[in-house]
């Protein structure tokens, strides 16, 4: 029940309460209603009664002067009283048979002056009837006036007395007529009374001997019990009162009975009225209350409508009825109030979520979505978008020497360049967090993409100065486009990100994304399986490439350099496998490869009596692995070389990534005997300071340098303080990239301690490696 009433609208519940309410209101009503019918009711049915009673009455008197007429006018007949005078009884008897006929008497007598009886008319044969007769004229005497009521046998009679006078009395004429059902009929005319009359002769009950009611209708009678009668006679009540009437020769009473059904039947008819307007009362109630609960309940569900759309996240569409003057008004105003401000909150949350605080810029999220807004709008045969990604080099170090606060004023001083330069584009930029940027250029394609990022590479160029320092900055830039790269905006940033660390590992500026990048490609995969199989089918070769020491031209050391011998392809150089091969972490097994070869090679060349330093270049992925000292001190001991037979090369950038684990690996590499030297030096931006805290022997000043000091000669002063500032620290200096013999000499003169380059040798098979040393050495 509960349930149900619970699940019940409002504007139902309102219906119903208001009903119930109106309905006990009319209920109370109508008791009272017809608590006063019914006593309205009996009061009147008392009244008809009395008047019933006082007609009644009336009735009788008038029917007994009408019976005293009758019986004066025989008094008054002249045969009549000659008959009576001459004692002819014959006469007599015929002449009151005769006048009693006329005027309906059923009794009629005449008594002489003793009111002795004389005679009596024969019409009535009762038995005892003249001794009755004589009982009842004495007492009439005293009274002539009256009518007199007696029982006769067991019939109600009235009776009259009149005198004969001529003009003295010569006798008396008595007359009776029964009280019949004619009268009874009379008064019911006259009313709308029943009357009964009740005759009990002595010694016997009393009995119903005339009625207006049927025979059997009055069965029911409580007759005796006094004033209050009640008789029920089918459906109705008959109530009523018992006159005792004046009466001789055994008694007579007449009950008056009033129908009150017949009294209360027009107030019924009020109450059918009044019922029906209860009825219309409660269907008008129900319509009204209903309206009026719709007006309140309907803007409530609009209300209720509207806080789910704002559940969902929609604040844009108004509430309504805030115009309206009552409360519900108030309610959608207050309502409205509040999506406004919650719009606003979240309108704030989301410039937060979406907008990089330092910079000022979008951040990667609100990027991300408008890549994917530039490539819904853009549509049509010209539909291309461009993603530009860029890496700040060496911000890390930035932050680590310069601190912080300048590290973020350098942030924001790259993201004002971009910003000036790609906003002339129509492009957006983007912080993608720490010191990634990122640039969407839409309707751009490859060729566009490719001239903005040289565009951007050489804004880069120009020093940034910070307060009084000035700080060069570079980035590796990584460019993917759509559709020609990537089908969506997460894969096409993606894409962009690893052509981006293509660039970096490669020491690129800008790097166009390529499958072969990318590790998670198709292509990537067929060349990871082809890489594999390399190594298993033997395909990789090791070349040895001379360091020589420049005091004695001694062929001191080697630099081991891995070739791959294609099938297909024929010899495919380094730089054409190891980018990728680092990226997808393969680069490890090539390192293993590696150093089993040298470390065979080793072993065979101090078996010869011919041992030569072996140099073998280390990944970042070598580095950051703890594990791998050990494997590399397992397999040396496989082959029983030792470590001081190696020097082990490894670039700036390695280092880098991440010096803390760098420096560990370094340390335990250093403790166990290896030879350590920093490749590519100058390339990346170690200072010295740093890397002497290294457990370094040997800086390899890279190619670029050596190459340019022929005619650079910024590139001669870099080489030349470096070998000075390497020297000082204690370390050997060692110049890649020997091409002539004037760099061979002029790096002499500069007291560089080893050389390596085309020059003495490109890198060889081990073989001819070896034939290419002793025609050298004999050379010397
Ligand atoms: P790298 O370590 O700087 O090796 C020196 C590179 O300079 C070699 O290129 C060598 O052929 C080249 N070179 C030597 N002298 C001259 C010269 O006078 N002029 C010019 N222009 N170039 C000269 P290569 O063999 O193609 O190797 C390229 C890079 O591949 C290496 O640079 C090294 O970083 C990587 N690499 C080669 N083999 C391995 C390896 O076994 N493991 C690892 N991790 N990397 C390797
Ligand atoms: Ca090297
Ligand atoms: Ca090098």
């Amino acid at each position: 029940m509960r349930s149900l009433w619970g699940s019940w609208g409002l504007a139902a519940r309102f219906v119903g309460m208001t009903l119930v309410l109106l309905l006990l209101v009319q209920l109370a009503g109508f008791g009272v209603v017809v608590s006063s019918i019914e006593r309205n009711a009996r009061g009147q049915i008392a009244r008809e009664l009395e008047i019933g009673e006082r007609v009644w009455r009336r009735l009788l008197d008038q029917n007994a002067e009408r019976l005293r007429q009758g019986s004066a006018l025989l008094a008054a007949d002249f045969g009549f009283r000659s008959a009576v005078n001459s004692g002819d009884l014959e006469t007599i008897r015929s002449v009151l048979d005769n006048h009693g006929q006329r005027i309906g008497a059923t009794v009629t007598a005449l008594f002489d002056t003793e009111l002795k009886l004389r005679a009596v008319s024969e019409t009535l044969v009762v038995p005892g009837l003249e001794a009755a007769l004589q009982q009842l004229v004495i007492p009439m005497s005293a009274k002539p006036q009256g009518g007199q009521i007696a029982l006769v046998g067991r019939t109600p009679y009235q009776f009259v007395l009149v005198p004969m006078k001529a003009p003295v009395v010569i006798g008396w004429v008595l007359m009776g007529f029964p009280i019949g059902q004619e009268l009874l009929d009379d008064m019911h005319a006259l009313l709308p009374i029943h009357v009964l009359l009740i005759a009990q002769a002595r010694g016997e009950a009393a009995r119903v001997v005339v009625s207006t009611l049927a025979g059997d209708q009055t069965d029911g009678l409580n007759s005796g019990s006094g004033q209050h009668l009640e008789l029920r006679v089918g459906d109705d009540l008959l109530v009523g009162r018992e006159l005792q009437l004046e009466s001789a020769l055994g008694q007579v009473r007449t009950v008056l009975l009033r129908s009150v059904g017949e009294v209360v039947a027009p107030f019924n008819q009020l109450q059918w009225v009044l019922g029906v307007i209860t009825a219309l009362g409660l269907l008008l109630f129900a319509l009204g209350s209903g309206l009026t609960a719709r007006r309140v309940a309907q803007p409530l569900k609009l209300l209720v409508a509207a806080t789910e759309r704002l559940g969902r996240g929609r604040y844009d569409e108004p509430m309504q009825d805030t115009g309206r003057h009552d409360e519900i008004g108030n309610l959608a105003r207050s309502f409205d109030q509040m999506r406004v401000s919650i719009a606003a909150q979240q309108d704030e949350i989301r410039r937060l979520a979406y907008w990089d605080r330092l910079t000022g810029l979008p951040n990667r999220e609100r990027f991300r979505e408008a890549v994917m807004q530039g490539m819904e709008q853009s549509s049509g045969p010209s539909r291309s978008l461009a993603v530009i990604t860029l890496n700040l080099d060496r911000f890390k170090h930035v932050n680590d020497v310069l601190g912080y606060a300048l590290g973020d004023r350098l942030l924001q001083a790259v993201a004002g360049r971009l910003r000036n330069l790609v906003q002339a584009a129509d492009g957006l930029v983007a912080r993608l967090g720490g010191d990634g940027f990122a640039v969407l250029l839409p309707g751009v394609d490859v060729a566009a993409a490719q001239a903005m990022a040289v565009r951007i590479a050489k804004v880069f160029e120009t020093p940034l100065a910070l307060d009084d320092q000035t700080v060069d900055i570079s980035a590796a830039i990584g460019i993917a486009c759509w559709p020609e790269h990537a089908a969506d905006a997460d894969a096409l940033l993606s894409r962009a990100e690893i052509a981006m660390y293509a660039a970096k590992s490669r020491t690129l500026g800008v790097q166009t994304y390529d499958a072969t990048l990318d590790s998670t490609s198709n292509q990537t995969l067929s060349l990871l399986g082809e890489l594999r199989r390399a190594v298993e089918q033997n395909e990789l070769r090791l070349y040895l490439q001379p360091k020589v020491a420049l005091g004695d031209s001694s062929v001191t050391a080697a630099e081991a350099l891995v070739r791959w011998q294609h099938p297909q392809r024929g010899l495919i150089p380094p730089m054409d496998f190891i980018p990728f091969a680092e990226q997808t972490g393969f680069v490890r097994q090539l390192t293993r490869w590696m150093i089993d070869e040298a470390a065979r090679l080793s072993a065979q060349l101090q078996a010869d009596h011919r041992p030569l330093k072996l140099a073998i270049n280390l990944s970042t992925r070598d580095l950051l692995d703890q594990e791998f000292p050990n494997r590399l001190a397992q397999n040396l001991a496989r082959h029983g070389v030792s470590a001081q037979a190696f020097c082990l090369e490894i670039t700036e950038s390695a280092i880098m990534d991440d010096p803390q684990r760098a420096e560990a690996t370094l340390n335990r590499l250093s403790q166990q005997g290896f030879k350590l030297s920093i490749d590519d030096f100058g390339t990346g931006y170690s200072s010295l300071a740093y890397l002497k805290r290294l457990p370094v022997d040997e800086l390899k000043i890279d190619k670029s340098f050596v190459i340019g000091m022929a005619h650079d000669d910024d590139d001669a002063k870099i080489v030349r303080s470096t070998i000075d500032l390497a020297h000082n620290l204690g370390l050997q200096v060692v110049a890649e990239g020997v091409e002539s013999e004037a760099i061979l000499q002029r790096l002499r003169e500069l007291h560089c301690d080893e050389a390596q380059g085309y020059f003495m040798s490109r890198p060889l098979p081990v073989a001819e490696f070896i034939r290419w040393r002793d025609q050298w050495e004999s050379r010397a």
